[in-house]
C-alpha cells in the first residue's frame, strides 16, 4: 500500500484515488468483467450480466432489485438492470448506462491476450479495458459500495448494462430496453460513455469532457442503373459517370453551420484553451463566431483547421464505399456509393437525403436512406443541477483542468434515451491520450491511476446527483 501511494504521488496524481476504500474488490470485479469475453462472435454478454448481478447480490441487493433480461432468440446478448431504491418516491430515478459487449480482438494480432487483464508498468491492457468495461465495472462497484454503506439516496439509482452497442448488425440491448422494458429504465436523466478526460501527447491533462448530445450517423446509398452494353461502343449515358458527377458535387458542398448549447459551450471552453496555448488567431476566431454566428471568415478558419471542429459545427456527409460495373469490357449496368452522414442534432433525416439529391442534380441518381438506427435526438440541456456537482469535483480532483462540453460526432446508446426525453450525458472522468487508448484497435490500454481516479470521482458524483432534489 505504501508503495502504491508513493508511486501515485511521484506521478503527480490525485492522492484521493490511492486512499479510496475497496480498491482490491474493484480490481477483482474489473478483471472478472474484462476477462469475460463479450464479443459478438465468441462472447457472452448474458454471462457477464450474471456475473455483475452476483456482485450486487453479494453486496446485499435483493433478487427483486436485479433483473437479467435476455431478448428473445438472442441467448448470449442479454443484460442486467438493477434498481437501488431512493427515499423520495416522487423523484424520478437516475440511470447509469454502460455496454457490456466489446469490439472483436484477435489474439494473433495482439501483443498480449486481449481477454486477460494484463497490468504492466502502471498500465492495464485488454479489450474493453476502456470501452466500456471501465465504466461498467465502476457502476457496479459503486452500487455495491453504496449498498454496503447503507447509503439512502433521495432518488433511486438504476443501472442498465446492455449488449450489442459495438456491432451495427447486432441486436442493440439499450434500444431493446427502451422499446420493451421502458419502465425498467425510465429515469429523470442518465449517465453514459461518450466523453473522457483528454491528455496531450506528453501526458498532461488538457480538458475534462462532458458529452452534451451527439450527432446521428446515417448511411445513404447513391445508385445509378443502366442497360449497359459492350465497352467497344461507349455511349455518353454511363452509370459510373453519373455517379462520379454526383459524388463530386457532394464533395464540394458544406452543410450550413449550426449552433446549439452543446457546441456553443464547447467553443467557449476551447477558445480559452487555445488562448492559453498562445493560439491567439484561433481563439479570437472562436470568440468572434460565438458573438456573431454569421462571421463566415472566423468559421472558415476554425472549420478548416481541424476536422473535429468542423464536425462539431455542422452536418457532414462523406463518400465511404464504391461499387460499380460487372466486367472490365462492359458498360456499367450499376454504380453505387455509400455516403455516410453525421447529422447535426435536430436536423431532419429526410432533409439531408433531399439535399444529397439536389446536389446530385441528376435524375438518374437515386438517393436511398439505408438502415435507420435511431431518431435524431434532442441535445440534453447542460443544467446547473448536472454541471455544478461535475465542475466542483473536477476542480477538486483535477485542479486547473477545464471542463469542456462536447457534441459527440460518434454515436452511443445515449441516443435511444435522449430520443425518449431522458437527457443522457456522457461522463467518464478517465484520462486518455490522443490515441484514445487504442479503443476498438490493437492493444487497448489505460493507466491504472486514471481508472482509479475515475472510480473515486464517479462514486462521489453519483452520490451528489442521487441526493439532489
Ligand atoms: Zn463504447
Amino acid at each position: 500500500m505504501v508503495r502504491i501511494v508513493t508511486l501515485v504521488a511521484a506521478l503527480g496524481g490525485s492522492l484521493a484515488a490511492a486512499a479510496e476504500p475497496g480498491e482490491s474488490q474493484f480490481r477483482a470485479l474489473y478483471q472478472e468483467l474484462v476477462e469475460t469475453n463479450t464479443t459478438l462472435s465468441a462472447g457472452d454478454c448474458t454471462l457477464a450480466a450474471q456475473r455483475m448481478a452476483a456482485h450486487l447480490k453479494n453486496a446485499g441487493f435483493a433478487d427483486s432489485e436485479l433483473a437479467i433480461f435476455v431478448p428473445p432468440d438472442h441467448p448470449k446478448e442479454g443484460g442486467l438492470v438493477a434498481v437501488y431504491p431512493g427515499r423520495d418516491p416522487k423523484l424520478k430515478a437516475m440511470l447509469l448506462l454502460a455496454h457490456l459487449d466489446v469490439v472483436e480482438a484477435k489474439r494473433e494480432d495482439w501483443t498480449r491476450d486481449p481477454f486477460k487483464l494484463v497490468e504492466e508498468n502502471g498500465t492495464f491492457y485488454a479489450r474493453g479495458a476502456i470501452d466500456d468495461k471501465a465504466e461498467a465495472a465502476i457502476w457496479v462497484d459503486t452500487l455495491a459500495r453504496l449498498r454496503s454503506e447503507k447509503f439512502k439516496p433521495r432518488r433511486a439509482i438504476k443501472l442498465a448494462l446492455t449488449c450489442g452497442e459495438e456491432t451495427s448488425s447486432a441486436l442493440n440491448g439499450a434500444k431493446w430496453l427502451t422499446e420493451n422494458k421502458r419502465e425498467l429504465v425510465d429515469a429523470a436523466f442518465a449517465l453514459n460513455e461518450g466523453a473522457w478526460g483528454e491528455l496531450d501527447a506528453a501526458g498532461k491533462r488538457v480538458a475534462l469532457q462532458i458529452q452534451a448530445g451527439e450527432k446521428t450517423s446515417q448511411d445513404f446509398r447513391l445508385e445509378v442503373t443502366n442497360s449497359g452494353g459492350h465497352s467497344s461502343r461507349p455511349v455518353k449515358n454511363n452509370a459510373i459517370y453519373h455517379l462520379a458527377g454526383a459524388l463530386t458535387n457532394i464533395s464540394r458542398y458544406e452543410f450550413p453551420v449550426q449552433f446549439n448549447d452543446g457546441n456553443r459551450a464547447y467553443f467557449t471552453a476551447m477558445a480559452k484553451i487555445q488562448a492559453a496555448k498562445g493560439e491567439t488567431e484561433i481563439a479570437t476566431a472562436m470568440t468572434a463566431f460565438l458573438k456573431n454566428p454569421d462571421d463566415a471568415a472566423a468559421l472558415a478558419l476554425v472549420a478548416g483547421k481541424d476536422p473535429s471542429w468542423n464536425a462539431t459545427l455542422r452536418t457532414t456527409c462523406v463518400a465511404t464505399m464504391l461499387d460499380a460495373g460487372h466486367a472490365t469490357n462492359a458498360l456499367p449496368q450499376r454504380a453505387r456509393a455509400n455516403v455516410n452522414c453525421r447529422i447535426f442534432p435536430g436536423v431532419n433525416r429526410e432533409d439531408v437525403r433531399k439535399q444529397l439529391e439536389n446536389l446530385a442534380a441528376d435524375s438518374e441518381v437515386k438517393v436511398i436512406t439505408l438502415n435507420v438506427r435511431n431518431e435524431n435526438p434532442p441535445v440534453p440541456p447542460l443544467t446547473p443541477a448536472i454541471m455544478k456537482p461535475f465542475e466542483k469535483l473536477a476542480a477538486e480532483f483535477f485542479p486547473g483542468v477545464p471542463v469542456v462540453p462536447v457534441l459527440q460526432a460518434g454515436a452511443t446508446d445515449g441516443a435511444f434515451f435522449n430520443s425518449l426525453g431522458i437527457p443522457t450525458y456522457g461522463i467518464m472522468p478517465i484520462f486518455i491520450g490522443p490515441d484514445l487508448g487504442h479503443v476498438h484497435g490493437l492493444n487497448e490500454y489505460l493507466s491504472v491511476q486514471s481508472l482509479l481516479e475515475g472510480r473515486a470521482f464517479l462514486y462521489r458524483l453519483i452520490k451528489a446527483y442521487a441526493d439532489q432534489k
